[in-house]
This record gives structure tokens, sequence and C-alpha cells, in this order.
């Protein structure tokens, strides 16, 4: 039985879904620039879920968002919108970025095997679901209007800081200098914005024009279209004690229903053991990995070589060592591939034990890997290549596409020799040694040695004297 980590009870809980389908709903990316290597991180791992789900038999619903209405610079209510900034540096329109950066988004995930959740959603095609949520909020009580915006209550609602085990203490003392006096608690967030004249994005509300917090996207769009209690929430851990503390206030406030089963965080990427930034240059993209000669599978393989709960530093170094891992995978599997032996099902029944075993313990890849890479060291086998495609069903690695096999020199035997060393393999697995040592005499005799070696068997041409 599959097993998962959830945030919120901080236990590793069986997985029992809802219903037959299981729902999912994953906070998706700013499209105001392009993904780093973090943020892909994190989406390998919704990816990694969504999989593990499907190899457990399960059918996904599961929703992405696309958030193209900017938010601001910080998790809080101020500052500039990260959108209108791109734009007035880009000199395009909010449009045009969201355009732009979600098609390379989408691009990365192809690129990363990263199969794209069912719906994607954007948040400026569901204003007036937004609009509508933070009416009921106010109704119900939760929410109050300043002269600059819609506020959720926190004090009204009880549950606050349940999913990072924060009180409200400490969220004040955490909260930077406080610049709007007209919030009655400084964790207090922006349901909705009332827009100033000049800001580009904005919409007609019963509070003017404005535009929503970035908070509400998420709540509005996973009840719209996963109801209001859904199987699994995933995104990264940054997101835990704010952003996500703030769906639940929202949901619950509404429906008055634990909103979510399974909260799922994926930990962080550093660079050089840091803090990943875009003023220290260290925020990489797909295509600056591949401007230096990797492929969007390195970075997917250097990653799976950690757990998802464990902080992960990037380096080069270790990029290069995924490489030439993987490489190596590759290589191995293409003489799997090529080979012609059958491996009994016992020991392959043994591998598939193993290797789901490691994915039901919370998705545990790098301990599955080490199944992979174990089954690997049997003798060269059809039937190991095709247990590699089956868990490849999880590890996402494209293991269907080898690089073509060195040409061992038995392939391009005469094929009386062939078919000579064949018949010898055969008579060995009879353990009929006397039969095998006559095929052996033949073959030397026709100008060839034979090897037997633990990969298999290698005959080459004998030097000319
Ligand atoms: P954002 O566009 O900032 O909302 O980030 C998109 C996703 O990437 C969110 O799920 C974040 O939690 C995640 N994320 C951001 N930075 C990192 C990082 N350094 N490592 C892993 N995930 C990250
Ligand atoms: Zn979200």
């Amino acid at each position: 039985m599959l097993k998962l980590y959830n945030t919120l009870t901080r236990n590793k809980q069986d997985f029992k879904p809802i219903g037959k389908t299981v729902t999912m709903y994953s906070c998706g990316p700013t499209v105001y620039s392009y993904a780093h290597i973090g943020n892909l991180r994190t989406y390998i791992f919704m990816d990694l879920i969504r999989r593990a789900l499907r190899y457990e038999g399960y059918k996904i619903k599961g929703v992405i968002n696309i958030t193209d209405v900017g938010h601001l610079m910080a998790d809080g209510d101020d500052g500039e919108d990260k959108m209108i900034k791109a734009s007035r540096e880009q000199q395009k329109t909010p449009l045009e970025i969201a355009e732009f950066y979600t098609h390379i988004f989408m691009e990365d995930l192809a690129k990363l095997n990263i199969k794209c959740p069912e719906i994607v959603a954007k948040a400026t095609e569901h204003i007036d679901d937004m609009i509508q949520y933070v009416v009921a909020l106010q109704k119900a009580g939760f929410a109050y209007e300043t002269s600059d915006g819609i506020y959720f209550d926190i004090a009204k609602f009880s549950g606050y800081g349940k999913l990072s085990g924060a009180n409200l203490d400490d969220q004040i003392a955490g909260a930077r200098v406080e610049v709007n006096s007209e919030k009655r608690h400084p964790a207090d967030f922006a349901l909705w914005k009332k827009a100033d004249p000049l800001h580009i994005m904005q919409w007609d509300s019963p509070w003017g024009k404005g535009y929503p917090g970035w908070h509400i996207e998420c709540s509005v769009m996973s009840q719209k279209y996963l109801g209001k209690v859904f199987d699994i929430h995933s995104g990264g851990v940054d997101h835990i004690p704010i952003h996500h503390e703030n769906e639940i206030a929202q949901n619950e406030a509404l429906t008055g229903e634990q909103s979510v089963n399974y909260w799922l965080h994926g930990e962080f990427m550093l660079v050089d053991g840091g803090k990943m930034s875009k003023s220290l240059g260290n925020t990489y993209t797909i295509a600056q990995l591949e401007e230096r000669g990797y492929s969007a599978l390195d970075f997917r393989f250097f990653c799976l070589n950690a757990n998802y709960r464990k902080k992960l530093n990037f380096t080069f170094a270790g990029l290069d060592a995924a490489k030439v891992s993987r490489e190596r995978l590759l290589a191995q599997l293409a003489q799997h591939k090529a080979s012609k032996v059958a491996t009994p099902i016992d020991i392959l029944d043994k591998y598939r034990t193993e290797f789901r075993d490691a994915v039901e313990d919370d998705i545990n890849i790098p301990l599955a890997l080490g199944v992979l890479f174990t089954a690997l060291r049997e003798p060269k086998s059809q039937d190991i290549y095709a247990l590699a495609l089956e868990f490849d069903k999880v590890l996402g690695l494209s293991l269907d596409k080898l690089p073509q096999p060195k040409k061992e020199k038995s392939i391009s035997l005469p094929s009386e020799v062939e078919a000579l060393v064949e018949a010898r393999t055969e008579a060995k697995k009879n353990k009929d040694y006397a039969t095998a040592d006559s095929l052996r005499k033949q073959i030397n005799d026709m100008g060839y040695n034979l090897l037997d070696t633990k990969e298999g068997v290698t005959v080459t041409p004998k030097a000319k004297e």
C-alpha cells in the first residue's frame, strides 16, 4: 500500500483516496520569467507523485495553475507586481509575457519527461470565480474591506497555523514592518487589491477596479475542478507557512471542512550549498544547462538520486556525475536489450517487489533506483531490459530510447560461427558440457577465440600470425 508523508499530520500515512480517481492540485509557476532548476525540482516531484499513483493503478484528475496575473514581489501584500515589472523591463504586454513563459514552461516539462496535469488553469480565466469567492468570504464574516483592498481576517479562523505549526504570535513576530495600519492583524492577507489607475492588469469588481490576491487563486481553482474536499495538494516547502496556510484558511472558512487530505511538500534545491537567487547569478534554467552540454534528463536523473524530503545541493560536479552515471545506465541497458538470454521469473519478481516497496514507502526514488542498478548486475538478459522499462513508468528516464549499442565483435560474426555460439550456449544451459566443449573447439578451429564472462559470451577473431 502506498504511504505518503503528510505535512499536515507530520506522519507517513496510508494513502486512501476519496474516490476511484485521485484528485490532486499542484501550485504552478508565475509566468513572468523562466522556471529555474529549483522550481523544476518541485515539478519533477509533482510528476513522481503522479507516476507513483499510476503505478499503483490509480487514475488521476490533476490541476496545475498558471499565475498569469502576476503577484507581488514577496509573499506579503506589498511590493511591485512581478508581472508588471517584467512587462516594463521587456517592453511587452503582460499577456505576451505570460504566453511566452507559459510556452517555455510547457517545453521544459516535456524535456524533463514531466507529464502535464490534466487541467491547466490560468488565473486570468478565473477572475469572476475569484470575485464570487471573496464575496462569499465577506458574507460569511471572514473578510473585511480597507481603503486598498479586501483582507482575510485570520483571527476569525481558529485553525490558522495548523499546517506549519506556527501560532499567531509567531506570525506577528515574523511579520515585516507593518505598512498597512488598516489591517486588523499583521498576518491578515489580501484577497483582492484595489488598483490605482496606472496598474496594468485590473478587472471590475464590487469594490471597484482591482486584481486578485495570489492565495485566492489556488483556493478557487482547486475547488472549482476538484471539489471542496480533494486528495492531494503538492508544492515546495517554502509555501507551507504562508501560501498554503492561507489557502487552508480560505477553503475551510467557506466550507467548514478540511479541504485537502494529503499535503505533500518537496524540499528545496540549493546551489553550491546556498540559496538560489537571481542576484547571485545561480538560478540556472534548463536552456542554460543545455548550453553547457547537459540534457534535461541528466538533470532529472540528478534529482532522482535524492529523496524529495531532503534538501538537494546542486553543483556542476554533481551534475557531471549524474550524466556519467546515466550514460552508463543506458549502455548497460543496451547490452541487456541485445541479449537473448532469459532471467528466471522468481528473480524478476524479487526485483519487482523491492521496487514497488520503495515506491510505496513515500516515493523513495533513490531506493527504487538502487533496485534497478542491482537488477542490471544480473547476467545480460532481455527480461532485465523489459523490467527496466516497467520501472521507467515511475522513473521517467526514457529508458526505451537507448544509444546504438557499441557493436560487439560477436555481432559481425559469420552466420555459421554465430549458429555454433548459440548452440554452445544452449548446450551449456542444458548442462551438456561435452557438446559445449566440442562446439568451442569447432569455433576455435574456424579461427575464433571464445571467452565466457560475467556479461555473457564474447567471440573475437584470433590475431593473424
Ligand atoms: P514560484 O513560481 O516561486 O511560486 O515557485 C514555483 C514552485 O517552485 C513552488 O512550488 C515553489 O515552492 C518551488 N520552488 C521555488 N524555489 C525552489 C527551490 N529553490 N527548490 C525547490 N523548489 C522551489
Ligand atoms: Zn498555490
